[in-house]
Formats: structure tokens, C-alpha cells, sequence
């Protein structure tokens, strides 16, 4: 068993000050029963916790480092624009630098607003999107997470839906009213909505790649009916790319399934690491924000300077890299030899793969929905989860999350990995049932 100590210490002493001990609910493993590591550095593929064990980290600080850990190039462009102050609460250059390189892969986004989260991304997008049409209501996907802003709290993935609370308490019914929560992959459902209230439908909001009820990847032909079906209502589309922008291709998950929408939300790879956020889109749309509109939006750290440049050299070093190809072939071969594991022992599980992100469910049946994915074996996912700690992987601590490769994931690296992650899958295979959990 893996020596954990010091977690344990900090984590018990973090519960005098911080609620639950974290300041994020899924970083308490509660789901999982293990004791949360807490995190002494990292570099490359690896996190180091407090008692000093090593872990290879899938998790990847849940999305933004697509270069590895602590990578030197963005660490000295932080440190030379640190040297020159924090933040001015005034405009910078770095700004237009990351906003033309941001404009510059997504061909959909003409303006671009930068924010400090993903979830400010898609609140400010909700808003600027119902100022736009002067129309209220959204359709969102079940188990689709768009961060915690109020409406969007509603059949929430991820830690939301992993601690059971998707609706959360604390959000006004007016406001839950608001949101229209449909199947992924049921276009049926989104076409009888449509003509039931689609001229009170400001936008569809959906991650066009789910990454937080898992990875579900959309059947053919729903984003294009989406798509569609947007346009014929004049309601906006927003894809939100919080974690697939720069991370299933450079142009995000849009560039790669040839759907446009009007407006985008990123997060996490942008920032290189720091808080950053960002929506863009159509220019008229874009136009109605504040100072050129009536939408109000703002921040006081919106664009700082040390962030933006973590950013421009994270994106800087993609461009030049190139290591989409390479992220994708090396997270089929884990996978494979996964699967192949899996196989040996008879363990039933399902993969879903999209690039460089994968979740492995514990489940008999394709994963195609927040259905199927609350199908899976929970109970045996944390089995799992507490076998590979011991094992030195640092997988998400839950059933319904994405794992991340990233450019330091590879070599022989990869091949302990899928040993250890093997190695793992059979401590779960005692009991050869999945247990509905
Ligand atoms: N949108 C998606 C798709 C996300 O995955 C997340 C966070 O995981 C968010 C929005 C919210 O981003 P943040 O946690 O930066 O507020």
C-alpha cells in the first residue's frame, strides 16, 4: 500500500478551513473512498504528493496540460512577463496576441473575449446569446457540464453528477425553468423541442465531444442536426470546447467535425495552466457585448498578463509541434492494451476514446448518453481507481470524467502505463458481475 501520511495530515487539517477540506467538491475522492493526494509539484507526465510518492498523471490538471508538466518554454515565458508586474487592470499587448492566435484556429470565432474560467466563459456566452436573440430559454444536453452557473446546473455532469447532486440546490426554479435539458445524441428530442418553443430558444449549448459524463462521442449527423436546427429557429449555437478546444485537434472539436457554430467557449488548454477562459464567435454577435453593446460582462483579472502568456506559449508550442497524431496514435495504443486486458480476464468494460481523451466505463453496453453512462459500475470503477494509486497512476476520481494524455505521455513511459493500468483492471475482476451501483 502506498505510504500516504502527509495527505492525510493536510487533508484533515485543510477540513478546519476549507469546506470538505477542497476548494473544487471532486478533489475530496468522495466517490472513490481513497485518500485525496495532495499535490507537492510535478513535471513532464508525473505529479508528486505530499509523502513523496510518485504518479503518472491521466488527469492532467483536467485538461490544460496537453504539454506535460511545468514544459520549459512556457515556464520562462510566465517567469519573464511575472518579472514585469502581475496585473494592471489595464489592456496589454499579450491579449491581442493570444485573442489572433485564438481567431486565427478557430475560423468560427471573428471576436474573442477573454475571461478567468470556463465557467464565466459560458455564462457570459448564455447572456450575450439571450441579449442577441431577446429570447430566454436554453437547451442543454444531460449530463453535458458547462461549469456551475446557475442555469446550467441542471442534469450537470461531472463532479455534479458523480456526488449526485446534477440539480443543484441553491438555484432559483425561474432560472431552472430557463434550461431545456435534452438526450446527447437525440436529435428527435431536439427537433420536437424546436417546434415546441423554438422561438423562445435563445441557443443549444452542448460540448460537441462530452468529456463530462465521460467521454461520449456524437453519433453522425447530430452536431450538423444541430446545426440545422439552430439556424432554421435563428437560435445561436455554442459549442462548448472548454476542454476540447486545442485538445482533439488545433481548431478544436469543430475544426475536426466540420460544424461551425456561432459562438465557442474555451478554458483550460488556453491558459497553459493558469485561470483563463475565453468566448468568441460571429462579430455581430460578439459586437452586442459591452463597451460596443448593451450585454453587460467584466473582470477585474479578465486577460491578465501573466496568464496570457502562459497561453501564447502553450498554443505557440502546438503550432509548432504538431502533436495531434502523435497524442491520438499513442492513446490508441493504451487503450488497446487496455481493452486486451480487459479481454484476458473477462472483465466487461467499454472505451470511449476521442484524440488524447478516454474514459474507461465499467459497463456491458455502448456508452452513447448520460444514460448509459450512469449504467456503469461505480462501485468497481472506485476499486479500480484505489488499485491504479497503488499502482502510481493518478487517474480522475471518478466514473464520470475524462483522462488526458499529453506530449510527455509516450515511449516507454506508455508501455509501464499500460502494464500498471492492467495490472489494475484485474484487483476488479474478482467479482466477474458488474455491480449496478
Ligand atoms: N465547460 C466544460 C466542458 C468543462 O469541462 C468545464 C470544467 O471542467 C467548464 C465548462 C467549467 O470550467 P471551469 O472549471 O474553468 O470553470
Amino acid at each position: 500500500m502506498t505510504q500516504t501520511k502527509e495527505s492525510e495530515r493536510l487533508f484533515a487539517l485543510a477540513q478546519n478551513y476549507l469546506v470538505g477540506g477542497v476548494n473544487s467538491p471532486v478533489r475530496a475522492f468522495k466517490s472513490v473512498g481513497s485518500v485525496p493526494r495532495f499535490i507537492a509539484k510535478a513535471k513532464g507526465p508525473y505529479v508528486w504528493d505530499a509523502d513523496g510518492n510518485r504518479y503518472a498523471d491521466f488527469v492532467g490538471s483536467w485538461g490544460p496540460m496537453i504539454l506535460g508538466h511545468a514544459r520549459r518554454e512556457v515556464l520562462s515565458a510566465v517567469q519573464k512577463t511575472m518579472a514585469r508586474g502581475f496585473s494592471f487592470g489595464a489592456s496589454t499587448e499579450l491579449e491581442i496576441q493570444l485573442a489572433r492566435r485564438v481567431c486565427g484556429a478557430f475560423p468560427s470565432i471573428e471576436k474573442v473575449r477573454f475571461v478567468s474560467s470556463g465557467t464565466e466563459a459560458v455564462m457570459s456566452a448564455l447572456r450575450l446569446a439571450r441579449g442577441f436573440t431577446e429570447r430566454s430559454k436554453v437547451i442543454k444536453f444531460a449530463g453535458c457540464y458547462h461549469g456551475h452557473s446557475d442555469g446550467m446546473l441542471v442534469s450537470a455532469g461531472s463532479g455534479a453528477a458523480t456526488l449526485g447532486i446534477p440539480d443543484s440546490s441553491g438555484v432559483p426554479a425561474a432560472f431552472s425553468r430557463e434550461t431545456i435539458v435534452l438526450n446527447f445524441n437525440d436529435l428527435d428530442g431536439v427537433r420536437s423541442c424546436m417546434n415546441a418553443f423554438g422561438n423562445e430558444i435563445a441557443a443549444i449549448i452542448v460540448e460537441p465531444v462530452a468529456g463530462n459524463m465521460g467521454v461520449v462521442l456524437p453519433q453522425l449527423g447530430f452536431l450538423e442536426g444541430l446545426r440545422d436546427l439552430a439556424l432554421k429557429n435563428k437560435s445561436l449555437l455554442i459549442f462548448d470546447e472548454v476542454i476540447t478546444g486545442f485538445r482533439l485537434s488545433y481548431g478544436g472539436a469543430q475544426s475536426l467535425l466540420g460544424v461551425r457554430p456561432d459562438l465557442t467557449c474555451l478554458g483550460k488548454i488556453i491558459g497553459g495552466g493558469f485561470p483563463v477562459g475565453a468566448f468568441g464567435g460571429r462579430a455581430d454577435v460578439m459586437n452586442c457585448l459591452a463597451p460596443l453593446g448593451p450585454v453587460y460582462q467584466a473582470g477585474t483579472l479578465s486577460g491578465n498578463p501573466v496568464a496570457m502568456s502562459a497561453g501564447i506559449a502553450t498554443l505557440d508550442l502546438l503550432k509548432k509541434l504538431s502533436p495531434y497524431n502523435a497524442l491520438e496514435k499513442n492513446t490508441v495504443y493504451l487503450m488497446k492494451r487496455i481493452e486486451d486486458g480487459a479481454r484476458k480476464i473477462g472483465l466487461p468494460l467499454r472505451i470511449n476514446r476521442a484524440g488524447s481523451m478516454f474514459t474507461i466505463f465499467f459497463a456491458a453496453d455502448p456508452v452513447t448518453d448520460f444514460n448509459s453512462a450512469k449504467r456503469s459500475d461505480t462501485k468497481r470503477f472506485a476499486q479500480f481507481f484505489a488499485a491504479l494509486l497503488d499502482a502510481g497512476m493518478y487517474f480522475p476520481p471518478a466514473q464520470y470524467e475524462a483522462a488526458f494524455l499529453s506530449t510527455a505521455h509516450s515511449g516507454a513511459f506508455l508501455e509501464k502505463a499500460a502494464k500498471a493500468i492492467t495490472r489494475s483492471l484485474s484487483k476488479t475482476s474478482q467479482d466477474k458481475e458488474p455491480q449496478r451501483a
